[in-house]
Parts: structure tokens; sequence; C-alpha cells
């Protein structure tokens, strides 16, 4: 009696082990299907990565035919010692040629001599540079944006339309001439200062009116070039009847940038209709 239940008691613990092990197995079936479908789908993301690199392979073979081809059609028309003395440079030094700018070697940095400039510039002569023996080519264009002052070239900041201090200047106002206007809106309240442009000093009272300054003034804001500016009315009471030099600076220096955005609009806009004639001419 003692051994068959001792027996019985054996089969049951066997039969819970084999129980247990099938249902490792099932976890171990699903996680091996995960497993296969995350390869099927890493393998299909390579094989179109694999046809996509084919594709600009081929795309880039295709363009090295061409300039190969343009790069030989140029070759022919150039100097043969030019071209060994380019040949020679640009192995040695990793580019054959430099800019000129601004009376310099764009590629070394040093500065040409006059006679040099002029000779590059006329473009009559093959130049090359004494320091780095690069054959010296000059961009009009480029020379051009070198000599621009600096602010011109940064493209300006606008004033927001909604601030409540707003800066103007004036070709004519009355009997004064040409002016800065400052025009500050507070509390429902639009008042105004009138600036001599040439000395900065307060022309006149200041103004004060209902409403906003757009509405309060509207014949000294129409017209008028709007600048930047932006001085607490704390600093400028404390200016009395005349402005710093600072600030008289600062709006002059925008008022030129002003200007000088408004022509190159003005010219840009001038030379596209022009340009219509001249095709139909050439054609
Ligand atoms: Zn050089």
């Amino acid at each position: 009696m003692h051994e068959i239940q001792f027996a019985e008691k054996e089969i049951a613990t066997t039969e819970d082990k084999i129980l247990e092990l099938m249902v490792n197995a099932d976890a171990r079936d699903k996680e091996v299907k995960a497993a296969q479908a995350e390869l099927k789908a890493e393998a299909a993301e390579i094989e179109k990565e694999k046809i996509e690199a084919r594709q600009r392979t081929a795309e880039d073979e295709k363009q090295l035919v061409e300039w190969r081809a343009k790069r030989d059609q140029m070759r022919a028309g150039v100097n043969e010692d030019l071209l060994r003395h380019y040949e020679r440079v640009s192995k040695f030094r990793g580019s054959g040629i430099s800019e000129v700018r601004d009376h310099k070697c764009m590629a070394c940095q040093v500065m040409l001599r006059p006679q040099i400039y002029n000779d590059v510039r006329t473009g009559q002569q093959t130049v090359i540079c004494d320091s780095c023996q690069r054959i010296l080519y000059f961009n009009p264009a480029n020379e051009m944006q070198a000599l621009e002052p600096e602010h011109k070239r940064s493209r300006r900041h606008h004033p927001k339309i909604d601030a409540p201090q707003a800066w103007y200047y004036r070709a004519e106002f009355g009997d004064a001439g040409e002016v800065f206007l400052c025009m500050h809106n507070a509390g429902g309240q639009a008042s105004r200062h009138v600036f001599d442009v040439g000395t900065g000093r307060l022309i006149g009272d200041i103004l004060s009116r209902e409403g906003d300054f757009r509405q309060a003034f509207p014949e000294d804001v129409t017209g008028a070039i709007r600048l930047n500016g932006s001085w607490s009315e704390k600093e400028m009471e404390n200016w009395g009847t005349e402005m710093p030099m600072t600030a008289l600076d600062s709006l002059h220096a925008d008022l030129e940038a002003a200007r000088y955005e408004m022509s190159s609009r003005t010219t840009a806009k001038a030379e596209k209709p022009a340009a219509v004639p001249t095709e139909q001419a050439a054609s």
C-alpha cells in the first residue's frame, strides 16, 4: 500500500512537470514567431535600402560621366602650360584657382600688389598668386558685396507694427524741414515728439491727442519712413530738449539702411521689365 501511494505521488509530480513544460514550450513558440516576423520586416527594409542605394549610385555614375565630358571639353579650350600649372598646384594645395576679392587672394589671404590686382580685374592675361601659385580670377559681383558697408549687407531689422512707440523720418515738416518723429501710445492717449534731423533738438511742444497715434496723427505718419528706435518715456524725459548723440546716430544709421533697402527694392523691380525687350531683340 505504501509503495503504491509513493508511486502515485511520483506520477502526479511528473504530470505537473509535463504540463509546466508544455506551457513553457507554447510561450517559446510565440517568441520565435514574433522574432521571425521582425526579421522578415527588417530584411524587407534592408532590401528597399539596397534598391535605393543602387539607384543613387546609377544616378551618380551618370552625372560623373556627364561632368567628365564637360571637363574634357573645357580643358580642350585651355592653354596646355596653364593646365599643367593648374594640375601641379591643385595636387599640392587641394585647389588650383583662387578668387581675388578686396585686393586679396581669398585662398592664402595675401594682399596683392596694385598692378597685379589690376591685371586680375581686367582679365586680359592669366595672373598667378605670388604667394600660393594659384591661378587668380575676379568676380565683380562679389567685389561689390565686399565693398558694401556691414549694415547694408546684413538684413535690416524691421520695427514691430504694434509697438507702443514708433519712430518716423519725414523729409518735410512745415518750416522745420527734415524731422524725426516719435509717436507714443499710452493710456488711450497718443503723444508726438518732433526732433530736428541734424541736431536732434526738440522742435515745438510735445502734442497729445486722444486715441492711437495712427488715428490721432494720420497726416504725420502717412508717407513717412518708419525707423527702428525705442527709448523709455523716462529716458526721453531725461533728454530734455535735445536727444543724445547715440540716439541721433542710431536713427541716422537706420534711416540710411532703410533708404538702401528701398533703393535696392526699386532697382530690382525696375530691372525686370527692362529685361524683356532685350530678350526679344536677341531672339
Ligand atoms: Zn594666394
